[in-house]
């Protein structure tokens, strides 16, 4: 967030990160957080934004569950519009969307090597000769 705010600004990522002046030349960590930044975009699933490499991998324990997620500006919104346009029942379920948050099903933290086999496995996958 704070890099696309300094993106968004025209300052150094750094800059905007520490709050200092912006007014200094770029250096290495500037330009290494644009290409993180650009590396987490490139990488988001179209269809839920998690990263491709967690949606997408098929390592046994990594599992998803659905949570019902509500926004209370949403649904006020929809019960207004509701209730201009055709007094929808179920008010209260207005606003709720079903929202997905990734689990192991070892229980164990994120295996920080999951990123890296993800993409081994595709390459291996697209490469079975190599
Ligand atoms: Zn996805």
């Amino acid at each position: 967030m704070l890099i696309e705010a300094s993106i968004t600004a025209g300052i150094r990522p750094t800059s905007m990160i520490l709050h200092t002046q912006p007014r200094k030349r770029w250096d290495e960590f500037d330009f290494l957080c644009i290409e993180a930044h650009q590396i987490v975009l490139s990488e988001r699933c179209a269809q839920c934004g998690y990263p491709r490499w967690l949606c997408h991998n098929e390592e046994e324990n990594a599992g998803w569950k659905a949570v019902q997620d509500v926004c209370f500006a949403t649904r006020e919104v929809e019960n207004k519009n509701a209730d201009k346009v055709d007094g929808l029942p179920e008010k209260q379920k207005r606003g709720m969307k079903l929202r997905v948050e990734p689990f192991r099903y070892d229980g164990k933290d994120a295996d920080p090597d999951m990123r890296a086999n993800y993409y081994k496995t595709e390459y291996e996958k697209a490469n079975p000769e190599s």
